[in-house]
């Protein structure tokens, strides 16, 4: 990186924020100004992100009220105020916060394009049967890769960069091959942990084998593999036999017992997932600790759908950082907002009604701080990924998200963590960057037919619904 003053010719300042309402005859050539500007970031080898509020979530390197960040080929190359680098297209980052990319550890992308069709409903019988069964048996392919992009699309809108797909429709090869374009087509960075399916036809686990082949022999790449399954001992062996993480899901009363046959059977490894584990003794934290586990709490699907108690506290009080998910559309939002305010609301209130009740020594209230670091650093490392993403850190891949502050529901700035975790929504994730490259620009998905994904989603959506004989309620 040269340290040379910018070559005024060669600058290109792009407004970030440029949001002023633009009426009649102006519109057109903003339009035209927007695209010369995007078309400029696009091709870009090098991309200065200027005057930004830095939160890098990297306790060596620390925040910065205005700083500069430099990517290049992807990668970013520094984090500091003031950076003097030549032939850079330059962003204009005045008033936003700038910061990693959320990070959601267990999704079920498929399910896009059955989003709140169950708002009331419970794990069971609810979702069991209307959702895993009735309405996910009739899926082809098409529907999985519709569905799939609705999700990935949907996540880079509102600023989840990296995501763990749990998916649950491999009925045939084929299906798996639908969501792994659709992921490839969104240009989100996802763990696509290979899960099972419905009927004859399906092929799990070891079409694993073929996918890695077909798919996931890059380490340079977006995608990554990993098995998904239940705490079943075949699968252990399988995930240890092929060297990819395991990502399972606990929510039952004998979780506990497998578990600890899955140890005595040596069939647990470091960066092994556990979804929910809402039915854990303090052995059996102990044991997750113990052998390296990930844990990943979808909060507010938990609260609603009946999993269980969130084990949020458990987790902290047994030295496991938990990360964040939001699991299903089906129910609830995917956007990281609902997630991070759920688990500090929930946590606090826990804790608090304790010493209400006299007790004492308790565990500290978590801050907006540290449930930031649960949706970003935190599930990196459950993704497996925490060299390559989680923090702005020199080095590491450039998925980063710019977070408008100047806006009435946000400004004044006087706390940044605390605008992120409990002020922001969906609506303040004004760009999003992959890898370097723009995924989201100035509130817009970049390279995205809107209309024509809209029109998929809804004739997959039509098409499922109407081959499983599902009634949908619009107003019940
Ligand atoms: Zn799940």
């Amino acid at each position: 990186m040269g340290e040379q003053p910018i070559n005024s010719t060669r600058r290109a300042v792009l407004v970030a924020g440029a949001g002023l309402a633009v009426a009649g005859a102006f519109a057109g050539r903003a339009a035209a100004q927007g695209d010369a500007d995007l078309a400029r970031l696009q091709s870009a080898r090098r991309i200065l992100i200027k005057g930004g509020v830095a939160l890098t979530l990297d306790r060596a390197i620390g925040d910065f009220a205005k700083a500069d960040l430099l990517i290049e080929d992807g990668t970013i190359r520094a984090v500091r105020p003031d950076i003097v680098a030549d032939d850079t297209v330059v962003v204009d980052a005045a008033n936003r916060i700038v910061m990693p990319g959320f990070i959601d550890t267990h999704h079920h992308f498929y399910q896009g394009i059955l989003r709140n069709i169950l708002p009331n409903g419970l794990l069971n019988p609810d979702y069991s049967r209307d959702i895993s069964n009735t309405l996910t048996a009739p899926y082809q392919p098409a529907d999985v890769y519709a569905g799939t992009l609705a999700t990935a699309l949907g996540m880079i809108d509102i600023g989840t960069t990296a995501a763990v797909d749990t998916s649950q429709v491999s009925h045939t090869p084929e299906h798996s091959d639908a969501g792994i374009r659709a992921m490839q087509e969104a240009g989100l960075r996802v763990v696509y942990a290979y899960s099972r399916g419905a009927g004859p036809n399906s092929q799990y686990p070891h079409d694993l084998a073929r996918l890695r082949k077909v798919y996931f022999s890059s380490e340079d790449q977006l995608l990554t593999l990993a098995l998904g399954g239940g705490l079943v001992p075949e699968q252990f062996e399988f995930a240890r036999k092929h060297g990819v993480h395991m990502v399972s899901h606990g929510v039952r009363d004998n979780t506990e017992k497998v578990l600890f046959e899955l140890a005595k059977a040596k069939l647990l490894r470091p960066g092994d997932e556990y979804i929910h584990c809402t039915h854990l003794s303090g052995d059996a934290w102990r044991l997750l600790k113990d052998t390296g586990g990930e844990v990943s709490l979808a909060v507010p699907i938990e609260m609603a759908m009946g999993h269980g108690m969130p084990p949020i506290q458990e987790a902290l009080d047994h030295g496991i950082r938990p990360s964040l998910s939001s699991d299903v559309g089906v129910t609830m939002a995917q956007d990281p907002f609902t997630v991070m305010r759920g688990c500090f609301t929930l946590q606090r209130l826990n804790v608090l009604q304790r010493e209400r009740r006299g007790e004492k020594n308790l565990p500290p209230l978590l801050t907006t701080r540290e449930v930031l670091e649960f949706a970003t650093i935190d599930g990196a490392r459950c993704l497996g990924l925490a060299r390559k993403i989680g923090t702005l850190t020199p080095g590491k891949q450039a998925d980063i998200v710019m977070l408008a502050a100047d806006r009435l529901n946000v400004w004044p700035l006087n706390n940044v963590p605390g605008a992120v975790v409990n002020i922001m929504n969906p609506m303040n994730v004004e760009s999003v960057f992959v890898a370097g490259k723009v995924r989201k620009w100035r509130g817009g998905l970049v390279g995205v037919d809107a209309a024509r994904v809209l029109r998929l989603i809804e004739a997959a959506r039509d098409g499922v619904i109407r081959r499983a004989g599902f009634k949908t309620n619009l107003f019940g």
